[in-house]
């Protein structure tokens, strides 16, 4: 089955500490690596979690926050050692996009693979796209610019229904315009309805990933009817002063824009170290919206 799936690597914030790393985590879709975040350490999580850096292609940066951004330098550096191939890419908001590639260049020089740098700016959308995925960049609201990233398979093709298709002797050349939706004339003329010879497609899956963000309703309204959403939620309810004027959210309102956009399922994380035990914020999040997860380094979420 094809795979869609979010590893976290960190769910800590601001500095690595001894029960969590800082904001990293992987989607592997269908078998193709792509990062969100990279905080100090994610090459240590990726070699742990048995995430190949060859399949690595494309890195996407939420803000010029270093526990968001550290592990860059050393990540790239490290898989040019691997003499891998090929070329991968970074979006990253504009703004630290000059100081980063010239880093990059005087630490990273003849690496094997090429590093194309995406600036992120403005109010994002579609950054990247292929065949069977789009990845549209959103604002969210910190004390810097900041963006979330939502990850969406294209609708897929309907399912033929062997027997149908043999019974009517359908050709192969249009088998692929039936699994797109047409209908079938048969040489004498007859209209074979679609519904007669496919079942309806699987759903098309989506997540989002919204790290460092205050509580918004724009993000709402970006995410809405995303199946799983990441939603940071770096302090509890009674420091929403606090998260407030560090840009950040509480457990309560991530819980809050997760009912409000209706999503399916939300995880938190991006957690202060004052949480030795997050399941505080679980639980605050709870009393809001039932579908919540803690974020912890080692999971994987499936979302086929
Ligand atoms: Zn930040």
């Amino acid at each position: 089955m094809a795979k869609f799936q979010v590893n976290i690597l960190g769910c800590g914030s601001a500095t690595p500490s001894a029960l969590h790393n800082p904001s990293c985590q992987v989607i592997d879709f269908r078998d193709r690596l792509m990062m969100i975040d990279c905080g100090e350490g994610s090459q240590v999580q990726m070699r742990r979690m048995k995430l190949k850096f060859q399949r690595l292609t494309d890195i996407f940066i939420s803000h010029l926050h270093g526990d968001h951004c550290f592990g860059l330098p050393g990540l790239l550096s490290t898989m040019a050692l691997h003499e891998r191939g090929g070329r991968v890419t970074v979006h990253m908001p504009q703004q630290g996009m000059e100081l980063f590639r010239s880093f990059i260049n005087y630490f990273c020089k003849e690496t094997p693979y090429d590093i194309v740098f995406n600036a992120v700016s403005g109010d994002g959308g579609i950054i990247y796209e292929d065949h069977a995925l789009t990845v549209e960049a959103f604002p969210l609201y910190h004390r810097i610019p900041c963006y979330g990233y939502i990850f969406r398979e294209k609708a897929k093709l309907r399912h033929l229904n062997g027997d149908m298709v043999r019974f009517y002797n359908i050709p192969v050349a249009r088998l692929q315009s039936i699994k797109e939706g047409a209908d079938y004339v048969t040489p004498a003329g007859d209209v074979i309805k679609n519904d007669i010879l496919t079942t309806p497609a699987d759903k098309a899956a989506s997540y989002a990933y919204c790290s460092d963000t205050m509580f918004d309703h724009r993000v709402a309204q970006a995410v809405r009817g995303v199946d799983v959403l990441y939603h940071e939620a770096t302090y509890s309810d009674d420091c929403a002063t606090k998260a407030a004027d560090r840009g950040h959210a509480t457990a309560r309102q991530a819980a809050a824009i997760a009912a409000e956009a209706g999503v399916g399922k939300l995880i938190i994380g991006h957690y202060s170290k004052r949480y030795i035990d997050y399941e505080v914020l679980v639980r605050e999040a709870r009393s809001v919206f039932d579908n919540v997860a803690g974020a912890c380094e080692g999971i994987k979420i499936d979302l086929l």
